[in-house]
């Protein structure tokens, strides 16, 4: 067993080697830039990047051109809300999101704001729920766009995208959808969500890293986007600059893949996440579990210890490769905004852990963290002030 555990995978995940298989050949032999229609070299790399532009639009149920590549999904969700909110009408400016986004949408949203963009902010429930009443009432006849993700990165939780959706289309209103935990790990198909905009990273996805997607639907009257980038007018003027060939085929590859073992490795994730949650909840009092109990990501466990120092926690837990409730880069840790959205206390979100299940993970390894969990909670509570019973 490689220690540390690595389970860490809503952060990023390896490359699969079948990926990085098909992407060597685009680095040396196929390096050509796909925008040189002059020479073979250019044909050759505008071949590969086609292919896997109907490879990736073909496993999210688009067509083609409705793939624009970026850099990742920090990029995607900025052109997707900064776009399509500059080039709203005026008088339809109101953005909606939600208080449990990453903060590659909120942040966006929040520039928007010192735009002068007027954007609301949805609570959620005590699982990271949205009340959809609520979200309906948030809809004024202002209202040009909400953005939603499908899945959340930290507790797992999984929106109703497609009742978003048709809330959306009946007011109007443009709809973006920050996929990028979802994709892979749950079914992701553009129609059946009936999202105008959604957001892909490869690298949550055994695929590289820097490099994602926005889908852009075609839609009458058309879709229209402000792009963030001035230059070559690559990707339909959408996002200029030299396409990454590797990228996008590893991308492709790895999406492919995601999708074709999704029936056997999604059960298997869920069956390991369930065991490490019953393991850890079994043998120790006061542990919540943060997230939506029915609709959750199959491999995303995220839990609060009552009584415990988030940071002495991580420390503690050497044997694996985890992400806390907080994000501690600075001497005061900041708690996660998502678990304060449920309603988690400063204290309760820092005392978080998320464990995020992989390819590589097995039943061993889910028992060894398990125990090193449950080992450390007891041990930091035993020396505890803030733990009494
Ligand atoms: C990782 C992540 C992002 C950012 O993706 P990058 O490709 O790393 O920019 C955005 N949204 C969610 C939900 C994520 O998990």
């Amino acid at each position: 067993m490689k220690l540390p555990i690595y389970m860490d995978h809503n952060a990023t995940t390896p490359v699969d080697p079948r990926v990085l298989e098909a992407m060597l050949p685009c680095f040396t032999e196929h390096f050509g830039n796909a925008a040189s229609r002059t020479h073979a070299y250019g044909w050759a790399a505008a071949k590969l990047a086609d292919g896997a532009r109907a490879r990736i639009a073909g496993a999210i149920g688009a067509h083609p051109e409705e793939i624009v590549f970026t850099s990742g999904a920090t990029e995607a969700n900025n052109l997707a809300i900064k776009g399509a909110a500059r080039a709203l009408a005026p008088g339809r400016t109101h953005v909606v999101t939600c208080a449990t986004e990453h903060k590659a949408v909120l942040d966006p949203c929040a520039a928007l704001a010192r735009e002068g963009i007027s954007v609301t902010l949805l609570p959620v429930d005590g699982d990271g729920r949205l009340d959809l009443e609520r979200l309906a009432g948030a809809l004024t006849p202002a209202t040009g766009l909400v953005s939603l993700m499908l899945a959340n990165n930290e507790t797992g939780t999984l929106h109703p995208i497609a009742a978003v959706a048709a809330l959306c289309r009946e007011r109007g209103v443009l709809l973006h959808c920050d996929a990028t935990q979802a994709a892979g790990k749950v079914p992701v198909d553009v129609g059946a969500l009936g999202v105008d905009l959604l957001s892909l990273s490869a690298h949550k996805l055994y695929g590289p890293k820097g490099v994602g997607a926005l889908y852009v639907g075609r839609r009458k009257p058309r879709l229209r986007l402000i792009p963030l980038l001035d230059g070559g007018g690559h990707e339909q003027g959408l996002r200029s600059g030299t396409l990454n060939v590797p990228g996008v085929v590893g991308f492709a590859r790895a999406l492919e893949i995601a999708v074709a073992e999704m029936a056997v490795e999604a059960p298997r994730l869920a069956g390991l996440r369930d065991r490490l949650q019953d393991a850890v909840v079994s043998r120790l009092e006061a542990v919540t579990v943060n997230g939506d109990p029915d609709h959750r990501l199959p491999n995303t466990l995220n839990l609060s210890f009552a009584g415990v120092d988030g940071a002495a926690l991580l420390v503690g837990v050497r044997e694996a490769a985890l992400a806390s409730g907080s994000a501690c880069t600075s001497a005061d840790p900041k708690p996660s905004h998502v678990l304060l959205a449920m309603g988690r206390s400063k204290a309760l979100a820092n005392a978080s852990l998320r464990f995020s299940l992989g390819r590589g993970n097995t039943a061993a390894e889910v028992e060894t963290v398990a125990a090193a969990v449950v080992r450390e909670v007891e041990r930091l509570r035993t020396n505890s002030p803030l733990w009494r019973r």
